[in-house]
């Protein structure tokens, strides 16, 4: 059975804007080197380094079952916060867990670029304790070479200006900086402003005007349509190319087949490798109704789907603040701003746990910064206040959670229930999540004995605090930590070599794809997206991936190990 509109919400159409800019393949030969399912950051930051790499002797396929909505990030569209716009594009690809306490927030959006199309562009690093969960080589690698490269390729933001790094300096010179390393916050950022004067700035030292994306990255990577030969070498894109499923044919090569959701007709391609990148809900849906899926050993069939983690954050401590304590004081109004990243050290108490297994994220009046409100002639300011708002969240990692799942069948119309135990269910984060990330086990009150005292370790460092929200708890005019957790940054289902918990220090070999992302069993395919992750990290997901995706280029094109 082939897909019908089992979607809801899914836009597929092909626009005359689609085919001006982007030539939509039509070649006549279905022969490719390499078949990439899927263009967003795993698929779309693979095919663009593979196309660096191999281009001019290879056949490259983008396959994308998105239409070309958008050929930039959100951000550049409209004021709207770009996360509501990303609802309105969320796709209905699942159902929801009928019963408590099971449900996960949010849709992913399907369209070209995917949802580097809607994302914020935050690209914290993932730190050594965190990379201890991943196997060897992978962590090896990522440290020494990838995870810069992504940064550069995302182009990462080094600062919001002075009062941001003498913010950051402050701190890091409190003793905050024993249990956390304190920087400003990275962002993919994707043009520089201009300085006051009208010139272009000639560094990121600036606000933004954009947002990294893939869409545009591989727009820049083809060229405007007519493009290459559709028949010759180069990298090619499908868009409106939904993938049924991926069979073995002679020789070792790949059948990839295709409904094209514009004109509903049937089509294959063909590859010796390919690459499934169609994100953490949608990946491990297609590989089991391949034909693959059968020839996986039933350990390894068992971790497809599951594993569905998100990372818990918990809600937002603001307050008002006049200035930062110290010498000189450090005045702050509603003009100034910063985006600090508190990274956790991973530092271990006399037991062995981890003392501090979330980073904190803060913002320095954050919503009359945000690239969304650059307009200096809008009235975007939400609180009149005049004053300078502070917020902070904790952002905790989390094991890959074997209780959450996608559950496909034959006969589920593609629409799989998916069960994922909600974090307001503190009991089950304090008995089981964070004793095994953390190794510690804490009762209520302990638990938040150790959110407020951070939160006021750091808040102690301002002056003229005026808290505006309760501090965490229970009780009434507290605030209730944790919520749901979402599709955004949920991963594992596709998993590589992973550690269960802190004690254990082998890692699992039953997992679905090994060190170099293919999976166990089918020799040339492979997969590049959120759900090969071993772990949920603090740090928000993306920059780890594209450290990843790069790291794949690098071994399809070598031929060896990365
Ligand atoms: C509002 C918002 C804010 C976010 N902010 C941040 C942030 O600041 N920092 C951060 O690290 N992360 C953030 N995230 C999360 C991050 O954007 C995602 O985790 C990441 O982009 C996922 O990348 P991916 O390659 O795994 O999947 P996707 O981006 O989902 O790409 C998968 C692609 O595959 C296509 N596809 C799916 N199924 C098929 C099929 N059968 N056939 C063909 N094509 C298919 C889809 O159309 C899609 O284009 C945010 C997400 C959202 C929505």
């Amino acid at each position: 059975m082939a897909i019908g509109s089992n979607y809801n919400n899914l836009v597929a159409e092909q626009s005359q804007a689609h085919t001006r800019l982007i030539r939509n393949y039509d070649g006549s030969n279905p022969d490719f080197d390499y078949i990439i399912i899927g263009s967003g950051i795993g698929g779309g930051i693979l095919a663009d380094d593979l196309a660096d790499r191999r281009g001019g002797d290879a056949r490259i396929l983008v396959l994308d079952v998105g239409s070309f909505v958008y050929p930039t990030h959100v951000y550049n569209i409209s004021r709207v916060p770009n996360d509501s716009v990303a609802r309105h594009f969320g796709v209905d690809n699942f159902r929801d867990w009928p019963d408590d306490p099971y449900y996960i927030g949010e849709r992913p959006q399907m369209v070209f670029g995917g949802r580097s199309i809607f994302w914020s562009g935050l690209i914290p690093q993932v730190q050594a304790w965190e990379l201890a969960y991943f196997p060897d080589a992978v962590r090896a690698e990522l440290t020494a070479e990838s995870l810069d490269t992504a940064g550069s390729k995302m182009n990462a933001s080094r600062s919001l200006g002075e009062k941001a790094r003498a913010l950051v300096e402050r701190f890091a010179s409190s003793d905050l900086a024993e249990d956390f390393v304190i920087q400003e916050t990275p962002r993919a950022l994707h043009q520089p402003y201009l300085l006051p004067d009208g010139t272009p700035s000639k560094s990121f030292f600036v606000e933004p005007t954009g947002v990294f994306n893939t869409a545009e990255l591989l727009i820049n990577q083809v060229g405007l349509t007519p493009g290459a030969d559709q028949n010759g070498k180069g990298l090619f894109i499908r868009l409106n190319s939904f993938v049924e499923g991926v069979s073995d044919t002679e020789h070792g090569w790949h059948e990839v087949r295709v409904t094209d959701t514009v004109n509903k007709k049937q089509l294959s391609f063909f590859a010796p490798k390919v690459v499934i990148a169609a994100g953490s809900l949608e990946s491990p849906k297609l590989i089991s109704r391949s034909a693959v899926y059968q020839r996986l050993g039933e350990a390894v069939r068992r971790n497809v789907g599951f594993g569905l983690t998100d990372h818990p954050v918990s809600a937002e401590s603001q307050a008002y603040v006049s200035g930062m304590a110290g010498s000189p004081r450090i005045p702050l109004a509603r003009a100034d701003h910063a985006k600090i990243v508190f990274y956790s050290k991973g530092r271990r108490d006399s037991n062995g746990h981890i003392m501090f297994p979330f980073n904190i994220e803060m913002n320095v009046n954050h919503e009359y910064w945000h690239l969304r409100d650059n307009d200096p002639t809008a009235d975007a300011v939400p609180d009149e206040s005049g004053r300078c708002r502070v917020d902070i969240k904790f952002s905790f990692a989390n094991c890959l959670d074997d209780n959450n799942g996608i559950f496909s069948a034959p006969d589920d119309d593609y629409l799989p229930l998916v069960r994922f135990r909600r974090f307001s269910d503190l009991r089950e984060l304090l008995d089981v999540r964070f004793p095994a990330v953390a190794g510690w086990r804490k009762g209520e009150g302990v638990f938040f004995d150790l959110l407020n005292a951070t939160r006021d370790r750091v808040f102690s460092q301002f002056e003229g605090v005026e808290m505006i929200t309760g501090r965490y708890g229970g009780g009434p005019g507290e605030q209730w930590p944790f919520g749901w957790g979402t599709v955004h940054h949920a991963c594992g289902t596709l998993r590589m070599p992973w550690r269960p918990n802190l004690q254990t220090q082998t890692f699992q070999t039953d997992s679905v794809v090994d060190e170099n992302l293919e999976v166990r069993g089918a020799p040339g395919l492979y997969v590049c997206d959120m759900s090969v992750m071993p772990i949920s990290t603090a740090a928000n997901p993306v920059r780890t991936l594209a450290a990843l995706a790069l790291r794949l280029s690098k071994h399809l094109t070598d031929g060896g190990s990365p």
